[in-house]
């Protein structure tokens, strides 16, 4: 199928499967470029001969002349910057976007650069975060799991047990335990969202756990370093 994005002051793409992607970070986690071969080629070319225009106007003393016709301005901006922006600009001229719907798999792909169309391809078997450069100490999602935009509604410990109510936005209730918890870090979690529960490397026998926020800040919600995870409801 294909979808127009929606614009406006809320930005965001609701995906078949109800998940809303929203475009306030960037880069985002799950958006890509794509390019031909043949486009990738003309890109290198009129880069390459981009550049070198630059250089031969800084050397011959025309760089402000440059920058008029390029920006339809004069203002102080490093050379490093000019480059990046040449490149930033013919690769958006020539690329499509891509992106991956993290809940269900699903990509979306831009019909053709700069239109507001995009197609949909579902994976057959579960594939997320294609696009994704995880940091390092990341291991994985765990599978099982669809606590999108769920709440932290409660968390409860007993001894060494730690049962993580959350509140999805139908109203249902799902629910995680650790056992042998050695360490439970909550940030703020007011009104927060969660995305994702992560695994992350750890000194065994300890295993840590990271939910995160929907919100793509950096800061996680809740952090728990226990020996074993079971999804109880
Ligand atoms: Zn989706």
């Amino acid at each position: 199928m294909t979808k127009q994005m929606k614009g406006g002051t809320m930005s965001f793409f609701l995906c078949t499967c109800g998940y809303r992607i929203g475009f306030n970070v960037c880069p985002c986690r799950n958006d890509g470029d794509v390019m031909g071969h043949r486009d990738r080629e003309r890109a290198d070319d009129l880069i390459s001969r981009e550049v070198e225009q630059y250089l031969a106007a800084v050397r011959e003393g025309r760089r402000d002349s440059w920058l008029r016709e390029f920006y339809l301005d004069v203002f102080p901006i490093e050379d490093a910057s000019v480059i990046s922006d040449i490149f930033a600009r013919t690769i958006g001229d020539l690329s499509r976007a891509i992106h991956q719907c993290e809940r269900c798999g699903r990509l979306w792909l831009q019909a053709k650069p700069g239109e507001n169309t995009y197609a949909s391809y579902l994976p057959e078997g579960a594939w997320r975060g294609a696009l994704e450069a995880p940091p390092e100490g990341f291991l994985g999602y765990l599978d099982g799991q669809d606590f999108f935009d769920a709440v932290i509604a409660e968390i409860k410990q007993e001894g060494g047990t730690v049962r993580v109510v959350l509140q999805k936005e139908d109203g249902q209730n799902r629910e995680v335990e650790f056992t042998g918890v050695a360490a439970v870090k909550q940030y703020d979690t007011t009104e927060k969202r969660i995305r994702f529960m992560s695994e992350w490397s750890s000194a065994p026998p300890l295993r840590r756990f990271v939910f995160d926020s929907s919100d793509q800040s950096s800061e996680p919600l809740l952090d728990i370093a226990a020996r074993e995870v079971r999804f109880v409801s």
